[in-house]
């Protein structure tokens, strides 16, 4: 298909679904719930570069769980597949993003729900100070897109961290169950995983991490190898199967291509070989996904 096609397609649907006001804000995370509902934008980003720019495309906002595929990756380079599979599942979980709910080996289901992303969080450079395993994330971040703007929301941070009486819960119950590395600290843990959810980027910076890894991890000038393509093909599996929480399956069959949210409204899909979308827009469905 033709790129002017394709943004006219996107500008079409953008028109049609811009005045819905369906769907709430998250509020269980207060400066979440501060947002403003109007906003609305989406970013695609062509493999080779190209940028398609409709609506509130330059606004920050914290990314939430659009981490989370991202901190996958990271581990998978750290400690390999088979090592991070000793900690966390891959398969979707039919619950809520932060339900209390294990698989048969007592782990978390996957790494894109609240559990198997705090597991996911102790497994970054577990043995280093707190400071250096969140500045390996943010510069992973700035690496892989080329850009110095990536952000941090410390406001965010802070609000999640005073209202985080269930992510502390399933850090006890993971703790009991005896699956995180040894010496793994809970505080140390959620506040990586907080951290980590409170970066902030706009929609044209979330489709350009989707069009690379739509590009198989390449640079969009496809020079340079950013992420390995065997660790881009396992994040886009759980992606597939489990990035949309308790609506995955729904997505996967009616639209089909993998997607990460969050709930400060964002989303990024991957289109392999052809494009990466990124949309953000905070009122919620009560799966937790953007209405919009
Ligand atoms: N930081 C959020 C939480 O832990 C992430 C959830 C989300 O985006 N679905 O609840």
């Amino acid at each position: 298909m033709n790129w002017e096609n394709f943004c006219e397609g996107i500008r079409e649907i953008y028109e049609e679904i811009k005045d819905d006001v369906g769907g709430n804000l998250a509020d269980y995370i207060p400066q979440l719930a501060s947002a403003d509902p109007n906003l609305f934008g989406i970013s695609v980003t062509s493999l080779d570069g190209k940028v398609f720019n409709i609506g509130n495309t330059d606004t920050r906002f914290c990314i939430q769980s659009c981490s989370k595929p991202m901190i996958y990756a990271m581990i998978l380079k750290e400690h390999g597949a088979e090592k991070v599979a000793q900690h966390i599942g891959r398969e979707p979980s039919g619950k809520m993003f932060n339900s209390l709910d294990f698989n048969s080996e007592n782990k978390p289901h996957n790494p894109l729900i609240n559990a198997g992303a705090i597991m996911a969080a102790s497994l970054v450079k577990p043995n280093e100070r707190s400071d250096k395993r969140y500045d390996h994330i943010i510069k992973e971040w700035k690496r892989v897109l080329g850009s110095q703007e990536i952000s941090f929301d410390n406001s965010v941070f802070l609000s999640e961290r005073n209202t985080a009486s269930r992510n502390y819960a399933l850090s006890h119950l993971m703790m009991e169950n005896g699956i995180f590395p040894n010496n793994s600290q809970i505080e140390d843990t959620l506040q990586l995983y907080f951290q980590s959810c409170s970066i902030t980027m706009t929609t044209q910076e979330l489709s350009k991490y989707a069009a690379i890894l739509a590009n198989s991890g390449k640079s969009l000038d496809d020079v340079e190898c950013l992420i390995e393509p065997q660790i881009v093909k396992d994040v886009l599996c759980v992606m597939y199967s489990s990035g949309m929480y308790d609506y995955s399956g729904r997505w996967s069959y009616d639209i089909g291509i993998p997607a990460k949210s969050g709930v400060s409204g964002c989303i990024f899909a991957v289109i392999p070989n052809v494009c990466g979308i990124s949309i953000f827009s905070p009122p919620l469905d009560n799966m937790g996904n953007s209405v919009k």
